[in-house]
């Protein structure tokens, strides 16, 4: 809800997920989908506006027949056929003639006059007394837009590329992919009405350095585009024409910042090593080929996680080996000999794929997804192991499998990736025969089985963002449980204690590449609890380093030993916050 407070000032509040304060402009999306624009059509051009209508018709055919096919193998052919009345709204010849009849003798665009038969039919039909005919207005207003989407070349309102004034963006929702493409220069910051932090469209910005907050429930539906905001990425706050007394205090915010992002450069290049010796591996998290160079800019030691999928989406076709080998060999090589861990396809929960025919499911988390998906689909996995085999000859590559749930699909992944390694053999085509190959441990049952994939395993990875969600039954991407999301839950404490208890019985290192290792209040829990590397994204990688340099292990084990004995996530919450804070207060001077 939002805060009225000073003088026509307006302020939204909403969870910070990439740090930041950006001014500007307004853009909300979803709200200028209603005008239509109205052109007069030269005699001479009439034929060519009779056949982009045709060629939107036939689009949008193919659009709807997707869409049904993916609601009819994900919820059942009865909810498919939903569609069917949309598809005969593609078919009506009466309403179709119209149209052409009103674009050659109005002389007018054929958006216009797509728009002006089908609101005519459609608003007839919605004043009947007859709830049948009611939803066919319904179904011929919802054809309608698709149809003038298709005619305005409108994919999703506004194309993100081709914005030519810095904004910030406000919307419902923005995908993970639509968020990949974002650009810095045009796009200032971004926030959403819906979301969590650990959602992949928060994980994309704080990549990207977009100043993002998410969960500001309604606000998309109450701002206009133009309307001057300030957004505070650090607090979680969107305000409406800021006072000066705000932009003032914003002022001080943005210079203790910049004085912390000094003392961040001098240690750049410096070991992450802990007042008493203690040597931490710091690595980075990445998404795409091009994010190496942002790797060692921060001063991380190389890749802790490197999240294949963003290969594959926003594309039509699925990446082959040759060009997934070149993208894999492209980070590895610019950062050799630091190693890059790889993680297979984690395609499903928030990242879908168009090409790649994933139906709709109900719950996407919990279904097909990852390794499961992987096992599946053996051509998907074969051709991207066999990639990943080849950069290994290039570099320190290691290799990790997603969403492990037990033994069973441990053995069978490693089955397919010894077939691979048999084909290669033959084929004569070097890879690193001893490449290491661990799991992301990121389900409960992975913890409570840990000790059996320890001794087949190289590694463990946590992936905190899915234990958290899996364990405490909390959607990472659900604003309204955002508050149950809490990393500092003693079952969250005592399963990474367990993995690291498994991962040391085995000889095995253990790793968190999960955003709890982006969090500089919960690095000592997590040093102090015995994990041997923190992966984060790059912008947040000075930060954490700033920290462990600033830090005694004697005293994170202390705080860990607290935490394994606490019974309540708010008190170890802000036990971890008092510590840090008292350790390294300039991290956390940006904090309102
Ligand atoms: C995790 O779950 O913590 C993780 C690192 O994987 P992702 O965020 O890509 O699901
Ligand atoms: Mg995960």
């Amino acid at each position: 809800m939002p805060e009225p407070a000073q003088k026509g000032e307006t302020i939204f509040r909403g969870i910070p997920v990439s740090a930041g304060v950006c001014r500007g402009k307004i853009l909300v999306l979803g709200k200028s989908q209603t005008a239509v624009p109205r052109r007069e059509v030269a005699e001479a051009a009439m034929a060519e506006e009779i056949s982009r209508l045709e060629k939107a018709l036939i689009l949008t055919r193919q659009q709807i027949l997707e869409v049904q096919r993916k609601v009819s193998t994900g919820m059942g052919a009865e909810e498919g056929g939903i569609f069917d009345a949309h598809l005969l709204v593609l078919e009506d010849r009466t309403l179709l003639d119209e149209v052409i009849r009103n674009i050659q003798e109005a002389n007018v665009n054929a958006e216009y006059a797509f728009h002006v038969v089908a609101e005519k039919y459609a608003s007839t039909l919605a004043a009947i007394e007859d709830d049948y005919l009611r939803e066919r207005a319904t179904d011929m207003r919802d054809v309608t837009a698709r149809i003038l989407n298709n005619l305005m070349g409108r994919q999703e309102e506004v194309d993100l590329k081709k914005l030519t004034e810095p904004c910030i963006i406000i919307s419902y929702d923005l995908t993970p992919s639509t968020t990949a493409q974002l650009d810095r220069k045009t796009v200032l910051g971004f926030a959403t009405d819906i979301g969590g932090r650990t959602s992949h469209t928060a994980i994309m910005a704080r990549s990207l350095r977009i100043p993002a907050v998410v969960g500001l429930k309604g606000a998309s539906n109450q701002l206009e585009t133009g309307q001057n905001a300030l957004l505070d990425g650090y607090n979680g706050v969107v305000i409406i024409n800021p006072t000066d007394q705000t932009l003032f205090e914003y002022g001080q915010i943005i210079r203790k910042q910049v004085s912390l992002e000094e003392k961040l450069r001098d240690i750049q290049a410096k070991p992450a090593i802990t007042l008493d010796g203690h040597r931490v591996i710091l690595s980075a998290n990445v998404e795409q080929a091009t994010d190496a160079e942002e790797v060692r800019a921060n001063g991380a030691e190389g890749v802790g996680l490197f999240r294949t999928e963003f290969l594959f989406i926003n594309r039509e076709v699925t990446p082959t080996e040759e060009e997934q080998y070149r993208a894999y060999r492209q980070v590895v090589a610019a950062l050799n000999p630091e190693p890059v861990v790889i993680r297979t396809l984690d395609l499903g929960g928030d990242k879908f794929l168009s090409h790649l025919q994933v139906p709709t499911e109900m719950n996407p988390f919990l279904g097909w997804r990852a390794i499961r998906y992987c096992l599946q689909e053996k051509v998907v996995f074969r051709t991207q192991l066999r990639a990943i085999l080849r950069a290994s000859a290039d570099g320190n590559v290691k290799m990790m499998y997603p969403m492990i749930s037990g033994l069973e699909e441990l053995n069978q992944a490693n089955a397919v990736l010894e077939t691979c390694k048999v084909e290669l053999r033959a084929e004569k085509v070097p890879f690193n025969e001893n490449m290491e190959v661990g799991a992301m441990i990121e389900i409960p049952s992975a913890v409570l089985v840990a000790n059996s994939l320890a001794k087949r395993l190289k590694f463990f990875s946590l992936g905190t963002n899915d234990l958290i969600q899996y364990t405490l039954a909390v959607d990472r991407m659900n604003e309204k449980v955002a508050h149950l999301y809490e990393p500092t839950h003693p079952a969250i404490v005592r399963l990474i204690k367990a993995t690291v208890d498994a991962a040391r019985k085995a000889g095995i290192w253990v790793g968190v590449c999960g955003e709890m290792a982006g969090d500089p209040v919960l690095t000592p829990l997590l040093l102090g609890l015995g994990v041997d590397e923190l992966s984060a994204a790059p912008p947040l990688v000075p930060s954490i380093k700033f920290l462990i340099r600033r830090l005694k292990m004697s005293e994170a084990k202390v705080l860990a030993e607290f935490a394994l004995n606490c019974e309540s996530a708010p008190e170890i919450l802000a036990r971890c916050q008092e510590f840090t804070r008292e350790i390294a207060p300039s991290l956390f001077e940006g904090k309102l």
